[in-house]
């Protein structure tokens, strides 16, 4: 049977309950709130300079359980959040941050079935982001050792059988081979090469989203949209800043993630042309 939209991945994997099972991903948080993602395994062990923690003592644990390694340094034992797989995961592309997945999915207005035309693919933290919420996605990635990795990094967190995702290694800038596409996400560094392709593969009203490091990339893309049937362009950037509370210490963090990328939307709409002149003009 065809697994309905988003069926695929919103199953058991997403919404994991119970106590913790060997094969599951654990996130093991210390007193330093120093994070540590490890797969179980029978008879496996955690091993830091801190001695080490024998997996059998988390197997069979609730989330939230609190386990000492040899040395009796502890760690909070919890299932990861999407946000921690995608920091602690193999890469070898930088990946999008968690602020701006965020972001993305709604600027992309993601949903359930929805066909994503995603470029480059690079360690998979978009794809993932994406297939989360539903989006079925076919991913174009020139280098074959990434879309290897990207793969392989959905594979780990959502499981082997995923049916809505497919990576093609494939240039973009080559064209784009799908019709008919909800939306186009890019994250490579000339999306402006694209916007013919994406203007046939996307249908009417189709929604293109592209996530750049520099204004002057990001510049030249705003043109490039403005010369084409594009409209409601809009280029928008986060910044998230965390806040250290403590009893009579409440301020913000001294560090934080000033700049990731500018992020500019636009939807395939048809040319509006000259306007006709209205009344008295
Ligand atoms: N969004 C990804 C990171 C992408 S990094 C994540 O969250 O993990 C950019 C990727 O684009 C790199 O892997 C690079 O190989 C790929 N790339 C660059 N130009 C490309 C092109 N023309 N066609 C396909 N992939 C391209």
């Amino acid at each position: 049977m065809t697994p309905a939209p988003g069926e695929a991945v919103a199953g058991e994997v997403l919404a994991r309950r119970g106590v913790l099972q060997v094969g599951e991903r654990v996130l093991l948080v210390d007193a330093k709130q120093r994070r540590y993602l490890v797969t179980l395994a029978a008879g496996g062990a955690f091993h830091t300079h801190a001695g080490f923690l024998p997996h059998d003592d988390i197997i069979g644990k609730e989330e939230g359980a609190v386990v000492a390694a040899s040395t009796g340094r502890r760690f909070t034992v919890l299932r990861p959040t999407l946000a921690d797989v995608v920091l602690k995961m193999p890469r070898g592309a930088q990946v999008v941050y968690p602020k701006d997945l965020g972001a993305i999915l709604m600027a992309a207005d993601i949903g359930p079935g929805m066909r994503v035309l995603e470029a480059g693919v690079g360690s998979g933290a978009l794809s993932m982001a994406l297939l989360r919420a539903g989006a079925e996605v076919i991913g174009y990635e020139r280098r074959p050792d990434f879309a290897q990795r990207a793969q392989a990094n959905v594979a780990a967190w959502l499981g082997e059988h995923v049916t809505t995702y497919r990576v093609v290694e494939r240039d973009v800038y080559d064209g784009i081979e799908e019709q008919g596409l909800d939306r186009v996400v890019l994250d490579l560094p000339e999306p402006w090469r694209v916007l013919p392709a994406a203007q046939r593969a996307l249908r009417r009203g189709g929604i293109l989203v592209a996530y750049l490091p520099t204004i002057n990339q990001t510049a030249t893309f705003r043109s490039a949209l403005a010369a084409g049937p594009w409209g409601l362009t809009e280029t928008s950037e986060l910044l998230r800043r965390t806040w250290h509370i403590e009893e009579r210490s409440v301020r913000p963090d001294h560090r934080m993630v000033a700049h990731t990328g500018f992020l500019t939307t636009a939807r395939l709409v048809e040319r509006h042309g000259s306007e006709p002149p209205g009344p008295g003009r």
